[in-house]
């Protein structure tokens, strides 16, 4: 059997798992069910564990195999520019959504509201202070250059450690032969050892995702659906659409290959994504579907995947965007179309400073809600409103960031001559 369908499998019985608990209140099995959520969690911290050494090494080895400092600058360049881009259609997809959906009471009853309200209320009070604590744009890019490379491995701080292996990969590619050989040598077996690693901990996957999802369903459940339905319902729309419609209109025309053959190679990606809500967490096995999937060159996918992971969240500006329209209509009334516009801005640029990591969206949009609301409005309440959902969409969002970086890897790939195993398969 297949990763992906057992993986598959025990997702829906997960699901089905953590509802009878929810559904019939059976007070012990809920807490079973958070109980073995644990295991889940050791389960990310596993593959978490493998990000630092394979992305520094792959990147490494990556850099030095290029040859050309020039290139590494090209696709730098042409990277970023397709992330801004594809965000802030993204964000517009979510924008137009709202206004359209998303209007009078958007679904909610004032009793939904002040149940809300009394229940999350000092919930969204911690993730303000936490917001408080997050840092800003300008301070994410002054950032970049470590100071110490250690400090910057030891704390997790995955632009930095990208800027220092490309920086030293570039400079070991400039070393004469001889003393270069060996090292690169090294770099090369951590990073095989690397993937086997990831292999061995894929194997226990389908364990971790039916742990980690009947705990948050036997949490959370369906019952707090109800008066956010609306809300929900329109983020996972935008999602889907900038899916089909925008990945879709990539995939065919700039990389060059059929949308559903690709989507097919990378579903398992996704599912891990969508059970672990990391992008960080996903990113050993986005690096490794992307080679042995999906044929993308080491040179790219080490440096075009991470930085996705880091800075390219696509399902987040666009949930942020949602999010912020659906509080406003909420709390204050329809908002202008040059607020909107803040939001494009505002929302492209925070989910570049969201790291990739569960619930890291809805701190950022604590920054979203604070330039395009009147400051008469206090984003704790609005955070309150959203918060009984946001785990369920922090899944489907995440899911979504996979996808663009993995799509922003084809595409860069392609258009510096590469040639995707799958599209070979695919008999194009
Ligand atoms: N969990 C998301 C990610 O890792 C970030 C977010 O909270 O939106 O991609």
């Amino acid at each position: 059997m297949q990763l992906y369908t057992k993986i598959m499998i025990a997702l829906i019985v997960g699901v089905a798992a953590g509802l009878v608990a929810n559904l019939l209140d059976i007070g012990s099995l809920v807490a079973f069910f958070v109980a073995i959520g644990q295991f889940g969690d050791a389960w990310i911290d596993l593959i978490t564990m493998v990000v630092i050494p394979l992305v520094v090494a792959s990147l490494v080895v990556g850099t030095a195999s290029l040859g050309d400092i020039t290139k590494v600058g090209r696709i730098g360049g042409k990277t970023v520019v397709y992330y801004l881009v594809t965000t802030a259609i993204a964000v517009s997809i979510g924008l137009v959504l709202s206004n359209i959906f998303l209007r009078g009471d958007a679904g909610m009853s004032a009793e939904a509201l002040e149940g809300l309200r009394g229940q999350y209320l000092a919930e969204g009070q911690s993730r303000v202070a936490m917001a408080e604590q997050a840092p800003g744009l300008v301070e994410v890019l002054r950032g970049i250059i470590p100071r110490n490379i250690v400090e910057a491995l030891a704390n997790f701080e995955m632009l930095p450690i990208l800027f220092f292996s490309i920086f030293f990969g570039a400079a070991l590619s400039s070393v004469p032969k001889e003393t270069r050989d060996p090292v690169l040598r090294f770099f090369d077996g951590v990073n095989e050892a690397a993937m086997v690693m990831i292999h061995w901990i894929m194997a226990l996957a389908p364990y971790a995702v039916f742990a980690l999802i009947a705990a948050v369903i036997a949490e959370f459940g369906a019952e707090v659906l109800g008066g956010l339905l609306v809300y929900s319902l329109v983020v996972v729309a935008g999602l889907l659409l900038h899916l089909i419609i925008t990945y879709g209109a990539a995939l065919r025309f700039l990389a060059g290959v059929k949308p559903l053959d690709f989507l097919k190679k990378i579903r398992a990606v996704q599912l891990v994504a969508f059970s672990t809500s990391s992008s960080n967490a996903t990113l050993p096995l986005t690096i490794e579907t992307a080679e042995e999937e999906v044929g993308i060159s080491n040179e790219v996918s080490s440096f075009v995947l991470p930085l996705g992971a880091t800075i390219n969240m696509d399902g987040t500006a666009l949930y942020q965007a949602v999010a912020t329209m659906f509080i406003a209509t909420v709390l204050v009334g329809d908002l202008t179309l040059a607020a909107q516009f803040t939001i494009v801005l505002t929302a492209t640029l925070a989910s570049i400073g969201a790291a990739g990591v569960p619930s890291a969206g809805i701190i950022i949009l604590i920054v979203v809600l604070q330039q395009a609301l009147p400051p008469t409005v206090d984003p704790a309440a609005g955070i309150a409103l959203i918060l009984g959902v946001d785990r369920i969409l922090d899944m489907c969002r995440t899911a979504l960031n996979v996808t663009g970086d993995l799509t922003a890897a084809a595409v860069v790939a392609r258009s510096e001559g590469e040639t995707l195993a799958l599209v070979q398969a695919a008999g194009d």
